[in-house]
Order: structure tokens, then C-alpha cells, then sequence
């Protein structure tokens, strides 16, 4: 994602690629996910799926991250109606990954 354009951007950017790659895949939800892959290969670690809606899981992104603290400090309820449902991976050393992160 591009620095020059605002958060607000951003995080619509975010919300548009994530809605995006839902769809390809027919996921809805980490128990209703669709054909989306259960494992991913990354920077040679394995990743797995969460199969169960994440309250406090977060990407680990660090983009990923601002563009949440900044809808959460603003209260736009995405914290609750949209980021326990995005598809999020974990790997061995419970290090985290969004499905866009991960180049779905
Ligand atoms: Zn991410």
C-alpha cells in the first residue's frame, strides 16, 4: 500500500482487496470458509487457517496494524463486525497473517 495516500484510504483499500479475496474463495466466516486454502507457505513457514471467529488475533503487519488501531481509535466497529471474521493464519511461532498479507 501506498504512504502518500491517507489512512482513511487505506483502510477502505484493506476492506475492498479482503471483500475481493472472500469472494474468489466463497469464504464467509473462519467456520463457513469456502475453498480457501487451509495452509500457506510463507517466508518458509507453514501457516494455518484459525477456524474459529478471532476476537483478539490480529495480523502481525505492521501496515495490517495501523490501518486497524485507526478504524479502532475511531470507533468505526470494524474491530467487531469485520476483523474476528477476516481469514487470518498462524504459524508455529504463533506469528500471524491476513489472508491479503499472505498474497491470496
Ligand atoms: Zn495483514
Amino acid at each position: 500500500m501506498d504512504r502518500t495516500i491517507s489512512l482513511d484510504q487505506q483502510l477502505n483499500n484493506y476492506e475492498t482487496t479482503m471483500n475481493q479475496l472472500a469472494d474468489r474463495y466463497n469464504y464467509k466466516a473462519p467456520e463457513v470458509a469456502g475453498i480457501i486454502p487451509k495452509t500457506i507457505y510463507f517466508k518458509e513457514e507453514e501457516f494455518t487457517l484459525l477456524t474459529n471467529t478471532h476476537n483478539s488475533e490480529l495480523c502481525d503487519n505492521p501496515r495490517c496494524k495501523e490501518i486497524f488501531n485507526y478504524q479502532h481509535n475511531l470507533r468505526k466497529g470494524l474491530t467487531e463486525t469485520f476483523y474476528p471474521y477476516i481469514p487470518l493464519y498462524m504459524d508455529k511461532h504463533t506469528n500471524y497473517h491476513c489472508g491479503v498479507c499472505l498474497g491470496l
